[in-house]
């Protein structure tokens, strides 16, 4: 009798412990996330419960090492909480970049987070877990032969199951996400960078060219492309633009095809590790080199974009799993033609684009393709839903463009501007959704390019060429080799089969 109450006060603390932890920590990555429907509402129970359950397992196992789960429960707790209080408040995601700002302290973060209700919740957090500890040291039994280790191991092995069944379903929730950032941000990225020689110049006198890097736009979905619906209602009254429908690659998660994109690495390159960033070579031809972003910089190309003489992050802590955050128009406020003093320049503008959730990236005025989705969860949404609020986002690209468009007509200089996805986006092909799996969708980005009057009156064969090549297939390799052609770079070598801007008849002739 005295047995079956003991367990009943340990059944009752870890359940306290649960849900405190609940309260505290893990409900806040899923206070943010659009519901919708009752079905929506009901998978997201499931999921938080799966989750506290498996937590429920790690806990336990820890509270077995009583005298370390006694003195480092509170701090860890509290740190977590910390950590919380700001996806409640700000709907940030962890990341290894958020782990580094804390770390790196930078002065502006740590200003911004000592709000008073900041202080309160972590204050907080830490005397409940404390009390709790008084409440742990009262417990007698709390090993291995309680029948809750039995219920703790089948919760354990239930989270791998669920990563198993699902890469990132639990790891990217609280508490969870913070020990894999903290890992991500201890491990070295995969690229590594080579310093370009200095004997690198540029035959170039007034170019600008802009670089749009979109997220998760496939090139089918453009009325430019051929598209069915009016997507590009303004694009496709611009002249002097050429889309090419035909880009490859096989790298369709942004972590991975953005350093291929911004480096000499080929789609191809699987064993070699070091490369040339674009702007590194540009900076030796005395470019000027700038990145406005809004996106934060992953781990695998932040050395990369470092490489700009400039770095502009709009919003430091907006991830693609973030809802409510600053939309790419933002971008074009931080955008200026006069800035610098150098003859030539590249500017980078990274977009967040049409990553899901794609209501998040546009505002209502784009809302023409209807009904769209109203939940997070893709089981209880239509295919249709799915496709409108995905050409929604395509719609304000359109805009977005434009507007860049017409404000680089205003510029004296021989402008290019050359836009491409990063990969494209699985809209129920073969029952899949997104990207991140290889399918024609996701590997098949739209890419775009205009030049100004002014470009095409200095560069008529550049213009030609590219005209004539626009139905050719590329890999995302062209963008390295076409930016350093257009820019007519001496003493790097490129690979001129892999530029837009290539009289490829020249090639067969000589072939
Ligand atoms: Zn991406």
């Amino acid at each position: 009798m005295e047995k079956i109450n003991k367990y009943k006060h340990e059944f009752t603390f870890h359940i306290l412990l649960n849900i405190i932890i609940a309260f505290f920590i893990s409900a806040a990555s899923y206070i943010h996330i659009p519901f919708g429907s009752t079905k929506g509402v009901l998978v997201y129970c499931i999921h938080f419960v799966i989750l506290q359950f498996t937590i429920f397992g790690f806990i336990y196992v820890y509270t077995l090492f009583k005298t370390l789960f006694k003195f480092t429960f509170p701090i860890l707790f509290s740190t977590l909480s910390a950590l919380a209080f700001w996806v409640y408040t700000q709907d940030i995601t962890l990341e290894s970049s958020i782990i580094q700002a804390i770390l790196e302290t930078k002065l502006d973060i740590a200003i911004d987070t000592l709000s008073f209700p900041f202080v309160i919740y972590v204050i907080s957090a830490f005397l409940v877990s404390f009390f709790l500890m008084k409440r742990f040291q009262k417990l007698q039994l709390n090993n291995i032969k309680s029948p809750l280790f039995l219920i703790a191991i089948v919760a354990i092995i239930s989270f791998f199951i669920a990563e198993n069944y699902r890469f990132g379903v639990l790891k990217r929730k609280l508490p969870y996400n913070s020990f894999v950032s903290v890992k991500n941000y201890l491990t070295k990225p995969e690229i590594r960078l080579k310093e370009p020689e200095n004997n690198i110049t540029g035959a170039k006198e007034n170019l600008h060219i802009i670089f749009v890097l979109g997220e998760s736009v496939r090139a089918d979905h453009l009325t430019l492309n051929g598209y069915y619906r009016n997507t590009t209602p303004l694009l496709s009254l611009q002249e002097n633009i050429v889309s090419f429908k035909n880009i490859y690659t096989p790298l369709t998660y942004t972590a991975v095809s953005v350093p291929q994109i911004l480096t000499n690495k080929a789609t191809t390159d699987i064993s070699k590790t070091s490369f040339y960033s674009v702007y590194s070579i540009l900076n030796k031809a005395d470019f000027y080199t700038d990145w406005i972003g809004n996106q934060t910089l992953e781990k695998s190309y932040e050395a990369i974009v470092k490489t700009n003489k400039k770095v502009t992050i709009i919003d430091q802590f907006h991830s693609v799993l973030s809802f409510k955050k600053k939309k790419d128009l933002a971008l074009l406020e931080q955008f200026s033609l006069h800035n610098t003093n150098h003859k030539n320049r590249l500017s980078t503008i990274h977009m967040i684009g049409s990553h899901w959730y794609y209501n998040s990236k546009y505002t209502k005025e784009f809302e023409k393709f209807t009904p769209i989705t109203n939940s997070k969860y893709v089981g209880s949404l239509s295919k249709e839903q799915l496709i409108n609020s995905y050409d929604n986002t395509i719609l304000y690209l359109d805009y977005f463009l434009n507007e860049l468009i017409e404000e680089l007509k205003k510029s004296s200089k021989e402008t290019l501007l050359i836009y491409l996805s990063d990969h494209g986006e699985i809209l129920g092909e073969n029952g899949q959704w997104f990207h991140a799996q290889k399918n024609n969708a996701s590997e098949n980005p739209a890419m775009l390019v205009w030049y100004s009057e002014n470009f095409k009156n200095k560069n008529p064969l550049i213009v030609k060429n590219v005209i004539s090549n626009q139905q050719q297939k590329f890999t995302t390799d062209f963008l390295f080799h076409s930016i350093l052609d257009v820019s007519k770079i001496k003493g790097f070598k490129i690979d001129n089969t892999q530029s837009i801007f290539s009289d490829f008849k020249e090639f067969k002739k000589f072939n």
